[in-house]
């Protein structure tokens, strides 16, 4: 199996990548953020109780958003490996997905830290929200508080997964391809 986390602040780039390279590689993908807002459309229990953080910027609380990553990875027992989109964004949770992993014999062989100027975030960001229709991307005080709580709550695992040598920042910045490329080249040596 490989499993990658793929990290990096809001409107970097993951989940366009992601799509990329779930294709490339095999991989299943899962987006916290997407499964957050298909819960929410659908008015279920889960998209209630995390609605008010997300319009918010700020993070669901870990309780409820590991039990949601848990039961995800296990609706694809067949999986060849998992590309981890906005997960873990706390230290509580690469906890929790390194205990899941491990209870099936694997474990994440790469953080991917796609790396990019705040200022460009929020650009990138509020011309996302034009098309969207996230509630979060059409504010920009609500944008520069993600990117806030980014640095203040999720930057950490940096150092998390650097401890355990398998760190790799990537540039960001740079067309579709470019950027896969240059992410390939590190997934291609794992
Ligand atoms: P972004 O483009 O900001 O990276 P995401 O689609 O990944 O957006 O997430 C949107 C929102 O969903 C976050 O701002 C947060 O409120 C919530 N969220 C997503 N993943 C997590 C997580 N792992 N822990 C807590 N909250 C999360």
């Amino acid at each position: 199996m490989i499993n990658l986390v793929l990290f990096g602040p809001p409107g970097a780039g993951k989940g366009t990548q992601a799509d990329v390279l779930k294709e490339k590689y095999q991989l299943v993908h899962i987006s916290t953020g997407d499964v957050f807002r298909y819960n929410i459309k659908n008015q279920t229990e889960l998209g209630v109780s995390a609605k008010g953080f997300i319009d918010k910027g700020q993070l669901v609380p870990d309780e409820v958003t590991i039990k949601m990553l848990k039961a995800k990875v296990e609706e694809t027992p067949e999986a060849k490996g998992f590309i981890f989109d906005g997960f873990p964004r706390t230290e509580n949770q690469a906890d929790a997905l390194a205990e899941l992993l491990e209870s099936k014999g694997t474990t994440v062989n790469a953080m991917v830290a796609l790396e990019v100027d705040d200022e460009v975030l929020v650009k990138r960001l509020l011309e996302r929200g034009k098309t969207s229709g996230r509630k979060d991307d059409a504010n920009e005080a609500v944008i520069r508080n993600r990117i806030k709580v980014y640095y203040d709550e999720t930057a950490i695992l940096k150092q998390y997964y650097k401890k355990q040598d398998k760190y790799y920042g990537i540039d960001g910045v740079g067309s579709v391809e470019e950027i896969t490329e240059r992410i390939s080249q590190v997934i291609d040596k794992l």
